[in-house]
């Protein structure tokens, strides 16, 4: 089972990646909902968050290196930035795949969706 994410970090489908390493991929959502919408993606393929193992930590914590360099990049680190993960039905997750929304440009307004 290869993901849509795993073809863009193989190179097999166009994506705008912004920085790739032997661990992790980012590249920029494809309907972006904010001005700087990235996502910062595993190599590996893990479904969702209820997927990782303790073998894992590591590669979860670079993730949020990736992107403390990834908003340094941008410009953006002290205005501020959103980094958000959905896990299953009712955070709305569409690609199982894990990966990190990095949101910014903005200000992105209240954490969830007020009742
Ligand atoms: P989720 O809802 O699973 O947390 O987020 C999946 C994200 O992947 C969505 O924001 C969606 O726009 C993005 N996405 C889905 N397919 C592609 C694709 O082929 N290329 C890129 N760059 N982003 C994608």
């Amino acid at each position: 089972m290869t993901t849509i994410f795993s073809k863009i970090i193989a190179g097999e489908i166009p994506a705008d990646i912004v920085y790739q390493d032997e661990q992790v991929t980012a590249f920029r959502d494809i309907e972006p909902q904010a001005p700087i919408h990235i996502l910062i993606v595993p190599n590996k393929e893990i479904p969702t968050v209820n997927d990782m193992r303790i073998d894992d930590e590591q590669l979860v914590g670079h993730m949020f290196t990736v992107a403390q360099q990834i908003a340094l990049r941008e410009g953006i680190a002290e205005d501020g930035y959103r980094l958000l993960v959905n896990c299953n039905r009712n955070a709305g997750q569409e690609v199982f795949h894990l990966h990190m929304h990095f949101f910014a440009g903005r200000p992105l307004g209240p954490m969830i969706l007020r009742k």
